[in-house]
């Protein structure tokens, strides 16, 4: 058993001076930090000046496009996706993803993300990875059939499900169909089957450019959300990613089926210049998850950061400041993303997964810690975490990753190295 003390933030509560009591994979108790000595522990991590927060759950992300950081600047997405993005997936190798999966896997956890939902080719490489790291990750081998893509194969996606349902405490496979304009109706269907009967989620982008509206439209006479309804994947288990054309009757009806939203805000405010309908969709009963897309095109993997801008960039889109707060876009990126994923997790409470962050928060940037919400939201960067325990693990700590022995500079220095020619 070790103990974290500190301030403990999480959307229900905030509590000063501490312990969160680490037994297992899962929190044992919650208790005033002068009453530590009364248990047998066996560490203590943090003290005066440090918050501790629920871990973070990035619920959409392509980590190895850590390889595509700063290519395609300002351009709509669809040229974004057809003329840079798109030519340059098909040149992948399966060890050349592994070796950008680790590089963008490692930059969110030492950000404070204790869990990524990802949605990518060669996927069982990207689940080894994140295996060797200790982070908890669902992962989904992209899928289509409505575009020539040879590492998109349908029967790939439903083959690596099958290799890793139930196989890793950690790592959960996911059912990843690309879009709803990139998938037909008939393999949404067979991904819905399959997801009934192993209960597993279906991750897919959503009403991501205008062109997939019209697609959807031009081939079968519906909004994207219909087809989703019409494939019967629309409930609980489906969590898309984007909707930011959804109209209104998409978004009430998408809001009633209970299914989840993943805002990524800065990518969609750089790729499409707009943001997702959320503060609607959460009224008409959606579950909100905050994601970051990639490394590209927002620059780096920090929830943090993503938080910052869905707080700030909602405040723009609807010209109101009375939406979006700090607290309810800290819930989007904890609870909400343990809804979406049916994790026991986003809260430090007795009995919920040890997935935890430290913050070294004894910096002036912290002052005068009235607003704790707003502290977490608006003034912790990525590299203020000094701890991040995954399962009850210590898995990142002070720049080092426990599991591999490296430090991020190791990991900069190997990937330079291996990006150098061979002479
Ligand atoms: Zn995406």
């Amino acid at each position: 058993m070790f103990a974290l003390t500190g301030t403990v933030i999480d959307s229900e509560r905030v509590l000063k001076n501490a312990a969160v009591l680490v037994e297992g994979n899962s929190i044992r108790e919650v208790i005033p930090a002068e009453n530590v000595g009364e248990y047998n522990v066996d560490d203590v991590y943090g003290g005066e000046g440090y918050i501790i927060l629920p871990g973070l759950i990035n619920s959409h992300t392509h980590v190895a496009m850590a390889k595509f950081r700063g290519l395609g600047e300002d351009v709509p997405i669809e040229r974004w996706l057809n003329e840079v993005i798109w030519p340059a997936e098909l040149e992948w190798t399966p060890k050349e993803v592994r070796r950008w999966a680790l590089l963008g896997m490692a930059e969110a956890l030492a950000n404070g993300s204790t869990t990524i939902n990802d949605h990518y080719f060669f996927a069982d490489e990207i689940a080894e990875v994140a295996r060797e790291l200790g982070i908890r990750a669902f992962i989904g081998q992209t899928v289509m059939d409505e575009v020539d893509f040879p590492i998109a194969a349908p029967e790939e996606g439903f083959h690596f499900f099958r290799r890793w349902d139930g196989k890793d405490e950690l790592v959960k496979p996911t059912l990843a169909p690309h879009a709803t304009n990139t998938v037909s109706l008939e393999l949404m269907r067979e991904i819905g089957e399959l997801s009934r009967e192993r209960n597993a989620p279906i991750h897919v982008h959503l009403s991501q450019s205008r062109g997939e509206v019209e697609t959807v439209k031009r081939r079968y006479g519906l909004t994207p959300v219909e087809y989703l309804a019409e494939a019967g994947v629309l409930g609980e288990r489906l969590i898309g990613v984007h909707g930011i054309y959804l109209d209104e009757e998409e978004v009430g009806l998408y809001g009633k089926s209970g299914a989840t939203l993943v805002h990524c805000s800065l990518s969609m405010a750089k790729l499409e210049g707009r943001i997702a309908p959320v503060v609607e969709l959460a009224k008409s009963g959606a579950n909100i998850a905050l994601g970051n897309d990639s490394p590209n095109p927002v620059g780096l993997m920090d929830m943090f950061t993503e938080m910052r801008f869905a707080a700030v960039l909602n405040k723009v889109w609807r010209k109101r400041t009375d939406v979006a707060s700090a607290e309810e876009v800290f819930s989007w990126a904890t609870v909400g993303g343990a809804r979406a994923l049916k994790l026991k997790a986003g809260l430090i409470k007795p009995g919920y997964l040890a997935d935890l962050v430290l913050i070294n928060a004894r910096k002036p940037q912290f002052l005068p810690g009235e607003n704790p919400y707003s502290h977490v939201v608006y003034s912790t960067r990525g590299s203020d975490v000094e701890l991040v325990i995954v399962n009850g693990e210590v898995v990142y700590r002070d720049g080092l990753f426990t599991r591999i022995g490296k430090t991020l500079e190791d990991l900069w220095r190997e990937a330079e190295e291996k990006l150098l020619p061979d002479l």
